[in-house]
């Protein structure tokens, strides 16, 4: 029997191993990557995340002129670009949503108000013809997106659509993706928040993600960590595998970027190296015990 066309869509925070997932499923031959979906929008029109590299595609054209892009966008952008929208627009630290990171399955409904916004109905719509016109230009049986956003998931998964979506929610120890984020901030020169802070943001925002999951039935939902992919990464991929029905492959021991056509991800991406499971992160809390013992009492809820 022929397989149904997937979306498999990747919801996790930053600095989690969300590049490291995508770049091992990219190695199926019935996958293809998109990278990060929900930053077309911003790479078409050269505005928001993405200056860093010019808002290349992967390919370092220009989405619009990509070979695999501007086909692509012929069918979608070129068509309405009025009502084009890859991106749903929410604060995830917004107090509105104070209720649900609480008690995330007493209060979830109150995400489709974001959802379902004036400003956010085009992005399913949107997405959903975008995913059509990619699964005709890759012809493959599966998308992967690695988009990360929880609300964009939900929007996906709750739309009018002919194709299956599976959510996979990829954790890794809140405490690496704190000290992650902290350094990156300082590559970046933003304003430095201590590790206490970022730690709880990181929860926060876990725990909306935990919130989406529940409109997720339990077939179509993959809970993983980065820690168990990193450390045996052809055992968690052989999950995966027969979770969501690709055919069973040869774990990459590498990762790098080859001919794809990916919006997104960290720069660093395009940078061969081996998949190692790095502890690094623990040195940063040897002055912080309270912290670090709080941050692994947290990543139980
Ligand atoms: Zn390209």
């Amino acid at each position: 029997m022929a397989k149904k066309n997937t979306v498999i869509y990747i919801i996790s925070d930053r600095r989690s191993g969300s590049t490291l997932l995508e770049n091992i499923l990219s190695r199926s031959a019935e996958v293809f990557s998109v990278g990060e979906l929900a930053m077309l929008h911003g790479h078409i029109l050269k505005k928001g995340p993405g200056e860093r590299w010019n808002w290349t595609c992967s390919c370092g054209d220009p989405v619009d002129q990509c070979v695999f892009w501007g086909p692509v966008l012929q069918k979608t952008w070129q068509q309405n670009q009025q009502d084009f929208n890859s991106n749903i627009s929410w604060n995830y630290k917004s107090k509105k949503l104070l209720s649900v990171a609480l008690l995330p399955f007493l209060f979830r409904n109150k995400l489709l108000d974001i959802t379902g916004s004036a400003r956010n109905k085009n992005v399913q719509p949107t997405l959903d013809s975008l995913y059509k016109a990619i699964f005709a230009e890759a012809g493959k049986t599966f998308i992967v997106d690695s988009s990360k956003d929880p609300l964009q998931a939900l929007s996906i998964y709750r739309g009018k659509r002919d194709y299956h979506v599976k959510i996979i929610w990829l954790k890794r120890d809140m405490r690496a993706t704190a000290v992650s984020k902290s350094k990156w901030k300082e590559l970046n020169v933003k304003k430095q928040k201590s590790i206490g802070k970022i730690l709880t943001d990181v929860f926060y925002y876990r725990r909306l993600s935990l919130a989406v999951t529940g409109f997720v039935k339990k077939e179509d939902l993959l809970k993983m960590n980065y820690e168990a992919i990193a450390l045996n990464t052809q055992e968690q991929l052989n999950r995966l595998t027969n979770a969501f029905g690709l055919d069973d492959y040869k774990a990459p021991e590498y990762m790098f970027v080859e001919n794809d056509h990916t919006i997104g991800g960290t720069p660093n991406r395009f940078s061969k190296r081996p998949i190692v499971y790095d502890e690094g992160w623990k040195k940063e809390f040897s002055n912080r015990k309270l912290l670090y013992w709080i941050g692994g009492l947290l990543n139980k809820f």
